[in-house]
């Protein structure tokens, strides 16, 4: 099982220097997302979903990556089927969520899209638009709801250029201890 631990990590060192529309690379973002969480207190889980958030991206990394042009194939939901199988719910729902929750508080908070980095606007369209009132209410009762809004702020938060990014290495052992246990 903790084969996919080192294949995780390998991603970060091939794909990880890769930008995707936002002014940061995708190792510096998904560090920053899990630094952030973990700074709010997340639990371990959910501070293993924000580093891992994006990790769809490496899986079909190629030349034409990108979530500014078109290219966006529903990145949370590759991550989250190619973490299930090490990993529980608890990192991959959040995961699977993520996009949803960006629609979700587009729909209830007011503010909240303006504040979106430009490549989360311009993708926003490709991915639904902001939810309907109604969509927005049966997310609301989803059981991970909480987790997917929170992983999704600090996702919003994580995409700060001027600050130095944690090294990912040090989450090393948070991942380890997410691994669904082998019965
Ligand atoms: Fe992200």
């Amino acid at each position: 099982m903790s084969a996919i631990v080192s294949e995780i990590f390998e991603l970060f060192a091939r794909f990880g220097s890769r930008r995707y529309g936002e002014d940061l690379c995708l190792q510096d973002h998904m560090g920053q997302t899990a630094a952030m969480a973990q700074s709010l207190g997340a639990p371990a889980s959910l501070v293993v979903a924000a580093l891992l958030h994006d990790i769809g991206y490496f899986l079909h990394a190629g030349p034409e990556m990108s979530a500014s042009d078109g290219g966006d194939i529903g990145h949370e939901a590759v991550g989250a089927a190619w973490l299930s199988r090490a990993f529980d719910e608890e990192v991959t729902v959040p995961v699977a969520l993520h996009v949803s929750a960006k629609r979700y508080l587009c729909a209830v908070e007011p503010r909240y899209h303006e504040q979106l980095s430009e490549a989360s606007r311009r993708s926003l369209a490709r991915q639904g638009g902001a939810m309907s009132q109604s969509e927005a209410a049966a997310f609301a009762k989803e059981l991970a709801f909480d987790a997917a809004v929170l992983l999704r702020r600090c996702d919003d938060q994580g995409k700060n250029t001027q600050t130095a990014t944690p090294d990912i290495e040090r989450y090393r052992d948070l991942v380890i201890a997410a691994l669904r246990p082998i019965d």
